[in-house]
């Protein structure tokens, strides 16, 4: 008796536990179309850019510098901690006209946390975040792309897009260059896909932030050569706070296909403020800014 007591409750574990970690195969291929999350940008001649892992004070000034000289508009996705140790910094993302989103409190695999802990670990990074910037948050990335069912459910219920990305550019890596980098973020795009980098070193090798900083310029370049125009993944106004979630509905199609929403043009003045801390201005006249839509990539942010 005492033994098929062991088993069910075995049994039960076990597929609590499963449960728990399904939603991790929203990054894996044969999981995205159960699990489904923003992987692309609507609107023609768009793609996303993102950045992981900051802010860190050593290096978002030098990003923030040279997405103005390109006159390019990002969306950082900032883990709570590291807002905590330099709300400057994270303040000074909003104050550029970026997006801020949320990337979590700590930088933890969520298959490695509790649902207790991962509830606790999102509020705590809504409000560090939230508080520190004055933005409402409206998109989410896990770290390393993977959710567990707790993060699958708080996401939504926080009333955030569930954000992954189409291309990458490894810049975590070693053996990571500016030209390797470009190479790896270009190779195979397509129009609206989400492209993920990492503005930061903390969860990565030491000065990793410097090869994705040289690969910016070449990598946009490239992309206007081809028509494409990086932006943030979620509208932003012209004083920098997210208008609108980013992400077309479930199905949308990607290409050519501009919801009326993404028509807001850029210093309409329809923004909302968010409740969010006055006297920020926008250092980039408050430029692009359109909705996504959904489909392919891969995992770790
Ligand atoms: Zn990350």
């Amino acid at each position: 008796m005492r033994i098929s007591y062991a088993r069910a409750a075995g049994a039960a574990v076990a597929g609590l536990t499963v449960a728990h970690c399904l939603p991790a195969l929203a990054a894996a291929p044969g999981g995205r179309g159960i699990f489904r999350t923003t992987r692309r940008v609507a609107g023609p001649g768009r793609v996303g850019l993102t950045f992981d892992d900051g802010p860190e004070a050593g290096a978002v000034d030098a990003f923030l510098e040279t997405l103005r000289e390109l006159d390019v508009t990002a969306t950082f996705f900032v883990v709570g901690e590291q807002v905590r140790r330099s709300p400057d910094s994270a303040r000074r993302i909003v104050e550029a006209g970026h997006e801020i989103a949320c990337h979590g409190y700590r930088h933890l695999n969520h298959l490695r946390l509790t649902p207790p802990a991962t509830i606790a670990d999102l509020r705590n990074a809504r409000d560090t975040i939230t508080g520190e910037t004055g933005t409402k948050l409206r998109h989410f990335r896990p770290p390393y792309g993977v959710f567990n069912a707790a993060s699958w459910r708080t996401a939504a219920k926080f009333g955030w897009e569930r954000v992954l990305w189409a291309q990458w550019g490894r810049d975590w890596e070693e053996d990571a260059t500016p030209e390797r980098i470009r190479q790896r973020v270009m190779s195979g795009l397509r129009e609206g896909d989400i492209i993920l980098l990492h503005d930061a070193e903390a969860y990565s090798s030491s000065g990793s932030w410097r090869r994705t900083l040289g690969a910016l310029e070449p990598i946009v370049s490239e992309l206007r050569g081809l028509g494409l125009e990086p932006g943030p993944v979620g509208l932003v106004s012209p004083n920098g706070y997210p208008l609108t979630n980013g992400g077309a509905p479930e199905g949308a199609a990607p290409e050519g296909a501009a919801p009326a929403s993404t028509s807001v043009a850029a210093g309409s003045g329809e923004f909302v403020p968010n409740g969010a801390a006055p006297g920020h201005t926008t250092s980039n006249g408050g430029r692009s800014t359109r909705g996504g839509a959904h489909e392919g990539a891969r995992p770790t942010s």
